[in-house]
């Protein structure tokens, strides 16, 4: 296992970054690298930019519009779009629908769908959970009823992300009411713009609108959305959920916002000294830096596994808590740097309708709602005490 890159993969990273300098509108950086607000039109021009040049969906076969790279430069990829400061290309179509239309949808589906996700044509969303159905996701009770050529939907998918902008969710409804639970399930692919379908908001604790209620009423689906066989729905949704950890350690990001907490601990005061030369400061910083670092050689290890072609198995877990926790605690030491300067709440803002905030300096305003958005983390993809589950009995056999 070599952990270091490549002469070729050296020239990839400048490559890239010569991209990312000539490409990434100072605008979309701009909010960003400071943690304001995107907007749904931010995320789809910056996906149309890359998806120009071809590179939407690095981990697509060649033959769908992937990029052939190979595990090290899609992570280099990552990683510099990480520290250039990008708008995150959702996952909702590329790094979930996708995988699943390619590996069990047919082929009409493949044609129509895919080309559409490579480019941003259709905004996706993820209707998986329900009310009482998160974690113990195969308990879920949004019904599907076939009618001839149609099923008629009711029920309700909750935390659903980005709905709001949503054209097209990919659902997991029950088919079959009287069989085990797992092997009445089926995957849909429904028309966020069908009659009887309802979008409420829910508001976070950072008064962002980034989630939602969607509730079916009698909403008719053609049967050709359906994806596979009926009732085999399970299956392809424990496909995709593997697919959805494995970018979640985002040690690209962790890296960028380590030097955004040590800016703002260098500019404010303690005893006459930048909070950053402060021992018992420092040391969390430090600390936090460490667990960075080996963060990041963690990725690099299972990278460099699925070059040898042995796949991210369990380990996909280890990265999630791992990572996540680590952006949490970047956030806490944010807000402890930066104290009661964070409090003042300025969503113009953040919204960029204004240049600069009404808190003491423009570092300090989006702060406090970063600390609480980031309280997420932990909790979607898989809760942190179900992936502690997953290494417990995969990788430590207990
Ligand atoms: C910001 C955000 C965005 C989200 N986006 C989406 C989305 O777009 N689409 C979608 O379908 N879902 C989405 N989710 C939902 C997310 O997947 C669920 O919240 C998550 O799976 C947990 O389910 P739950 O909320 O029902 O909590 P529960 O499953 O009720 O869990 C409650 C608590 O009990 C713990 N727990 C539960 N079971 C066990 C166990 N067996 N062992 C140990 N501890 C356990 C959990 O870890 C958690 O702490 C999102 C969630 C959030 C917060």
């Amino acid at each position: 296992m070599d952990l270091n890159y490549t002469l070729e993969d050296l020239a990839f990273r400048d490559h890239v970054r010569a991209f990312l300098d000539a490409n990434l509108p100072k605008d979309l950086q701009e909010k960003v690298l400071n943690h304001k607000r995107l907007a749904r039109e931010d995320y789809v021009r910056w996906h149309k930019i890359v998806a120009k040049q071809g590179w939407a969906a690095p981990a697509w076969p060649k033959e769908y519009g992937g990029t052939g790279w190979t595990p090290v430069q899609r992570h280099i990829w990552e990683e510099e779009c990480a520290r250039a400061g990008t708008p995150p290309i959702l996952p909702f179509g590329i790094n979930m629908v996708a995988p699943v239309i390619m590996a069990f949808g047919n082929e009409e589906q493949k044609r129509h769908y895919l080309p559409r996700i490579l480019n941003c044509d259709d905004w996706w969303c993820q209707g998986y959970s329900e009310p009482g159905s998160g974690s113990d996701l195969a308990s879920l009770k949004t019904r599907a009823e076939r009618q001839g050529d149609y099923y008629i939907v009711n029920g309700q998918k909750t935390w659903t992300t980005l709905a709001q902008h949503a054209d097209m969710i990919f659902c997991l409804v029950r088919t079959d009411p009287n069989v085990r639970k797992q092997e009445g399930i089926s995957f849909l692919l429904i028309d966020m713009h069908t009659p009887g379908i309802t979008v409420r908001p829910i508001i976070m604790l950072d008064e962002e609108h980034e989630v939602n209620e969607v509730f079916f009423d009698n909403v008719k689906v053609p049967v050709q959305n359906l994806i596979g066989e009926e009732n085999k729905g399970w299956t392809y949704a424990k496909y995709l959920l593997g697919h959805e950890r494995t970018g979640i350690a985002a040690v690209g990001r962790a890296k960028r916002e380590l030097l955004f907490l040590k800016r703002v601990a260098n500019n404010q005061r303690k005893n006459g000294k930048p909070l950053l030369d402060d021992p018992v400061f420092s040391v969390k910083v430090a600390s936090l830096e460490i667990e960075i670092m080996a963060l990041e050689m963690t990725v690099l290890r299972v990278v460099s596994q699925e070059s040898s072609k042995r796949g991210p198995g369990p380990e996909a877990s280890l990265l999630k808590v791992k990572g996540t926790e680590i952006q949490q605690a970047l956030t806490e030491l944010m807000v402890e740097a930066i104290g009661p300067y964070a409090l003042p709440f300025d969503p113009a803002y953040l919204e960029g309708e204004r240049e600069h905030s009404v808190a003491e300096n423009d570092d300090a305003a989006p702060l406090a709602p970063y600390y609480f958005n980031f309280r997420k983390t932990s909790i979607y993809g898989g809760s942190n005490e179900i992936q502690k589950n997953i290494i417990s009995q995969m990788i430590l056999g207990l």
